[in-house]
């Protein structure tokens, strides 16, 4: 069953999800070649815990870490390692908070340096294809409105899209109703209703869309090495049209990027 939210239960969750943004804008000022994933965790943690928030995935599932990064072909759910981020790699970074009983759920996938032409691209389109997800979050439309947007998209630059894993509802849980699959029909699934939230996230990869996961019995990584892409933003329904509830301007603040790619999702500009 999909939860409906009250206004004041949404504005709780964009507190839970503005504090996951600002800890991946602190990590964009921190990542870069030589700095390991787990030296990365432990700041993300204490961040966390700093803004009067728990980490939401420490312990969830029996997860280990607080952020999941995930390094050139890791698709999502790495965890974090003492080895060293090179110059030229992309690494996924997912992280949750949890604070008055909402979780917050965010992801953004990093440049370290110099990276290929044509990783750049993958990043490019699947941040792209995020927003062509959430346009289609709306009153009227469906599940698979989204998925079939995103897939449609990303299909169009010959990349694969992964189907095990999907994003979700949030809320008290990390994962609620419904499952928001980054592919699919349209007009199919159920209908979207004011006041639910999602996490849309779609994980792209350059080549196949099939995966695999290592002994470690959490990382996922392509079937073909080739590397892969992972953007989440939380969204509402609030006047029957989507509203973001996290940002990325902590992130581009913190990199000196320019851009207006939220504002349509906003019905205030966001300040940092
Ligand atoms: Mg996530
Ligand atoms: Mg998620």
């Amino acid at each position: 069953m999909i939860l409906q939210k009250t206004r004041e239960e949404i504005e709780l969750m964009r507190e839970s999800a503005l504090i996951v943004s600002k800890t991946l804008g602190m990590i964009a000022s921190e990542i870069k070649p030589g700095i390991t994933t787990l030296q990365l965790d432990k700041m993300a943690e204490t961040f966390i815990r700093d803004h009067g928030a728990v980490p939401g995935f420490l312990g969830l599932y029996g997860c280990p870490s607080t952020l999941l990064t995930s390094v050139n072909d890791q698709v999502v759910h790495g965890l974090p390692t003492n080895k060293p981020i090179e110059e030229g790699d992309i690494v996924s970074v997912d992280c949750g908070a949890l604070k008055n009983e909402f979780y917050g759920d965010h992801a953004y996938t990093f440049e370290i340096g110099e990276v290929a032409e044509e990783t750049r691209k993958l990043l490019q389109v699947t941040k792209e294809s995020l927003y062509v997800g959430i346009r289609e979050f709306r009153l009227g439309n469906r599940v698979e409105d989204v998925g079939y947007a995103i897939q449609k998209y990303t299909e169009g630059h010959g990349y694969g899209v992964v189907r095990e894993l999907v994003g979700h509802g949030l809320g008290r849980k990390m994962h609620e109703d419904p499952e928001m699959p980054n592919y699919g029909k349209r007009g199919r699934g159920k209908l979207f209703i004011e006041g639910m939230v999602v996490a849309i996230e779609p994980m792209i990869n350059m080549g196949t869309k099939n995966i695999k996961q290592l002994k470690d019995g959490w990382t996922i990584v392509t079937r073909d090495g080739k590397p892969s892409a992972h953007f989440e933003h939380d969204v509402a329904i609030i006047d029957g049209k989507p509203e973001l509830l996290s940002t990325y301007a902590y992130i581009y603040k913190a990199l000196g990027i320019e851009s207006d790619e939220e504002n349509e999702f906003r019905r205030e500009p966001i300040t940092v």
